[in-house]
């Protein structure tokens, strides 16, 4: 990145968003597929609709500063999203579990989104861009507000997740109770895991 005043480093900065929307917009559909809570799936397929608006937001953005929209590779957007694709490849997790580590990807995501958005936005003041930060502060409170949702879906599905836990390792137990009783009683082992 090469910007020689505060404007360079502003253009050059929503390039860099700009790209890590396009690359949300490609991701969210996956990671909504990839929810069993269908609460967290709403909520990513109307966060999908949103980043779309970010993209177009951008653009305007772009054209009040006479620039044409041009994307720069976000490597920290593509790894966040890297990250994610793989909890999503994971399939020994219960679904709880997995829905927990969607979401604890996704508000990565968004903390990424609101740092970068904060800085545009501060940039955006300093330079005297008054329709930029409008536009830039729309987004940055979208971005806010979906965190604040996965929160609150988070306070929900952690629990579920714990239960699952506590619910499988009290199972083992008593499995091995039991199969300790068996190995009493016929001197052997019997001892079965449930299929998952
Ligand atoms: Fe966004």
């Amino acid at each position: 990145m090469k910007a020689h005043s505060l404007k360079e480093l502003f253009i050059e900065e929503l390039r860099d968003l700009y790209d890590a929307e396009n690359q949300l917009t490609k991701a969210l559909p996956k990671m909504a597929e990839g929810s069993s809570s269908p609460e967290l799936r709403e909520a990513f397929e109307e966060h999908l609709e949103q980043t779309r608006n970010h993209v177009s937001r951008l653009e305007k953005v772009f054209a009040g500063l006479g620039e044409k929209p041009k994307a720069e590779k976000c490597k920290g957007m593509e790894g966040l999203i890297k990250e994610g694709s793989e909890l999503l490849k994971e399939d020994d997790f219960d679904s709880e579990v997995k829905d927990a580590a969607i979401i604890g990807a996704a508000q990565k995501v968004e903390h990424y989104e609101i740092a970068g958005y904060g800085t545009v936005r501060t940039f955006a003041e300093l330079l005297g861009e008054d329709e930029a930060v409008s536009l830039l502060e729309e987004t940055l409170e979208e971005e806010k507000e979906t965190d604040q949702k996965l929160t609150e879906l988070a306070d929900q599905i952690n629990v579920e997740a714990s239960e699952v836990e506590d619910a499988e390792s009290e199972d083992i137990e008593g499995e091995e109770l039991e199969a300790d009783q068996q190995t009493a009683k016929r001197g052997r082992t019997s001892r079965k895991r449930p299929a998952a």
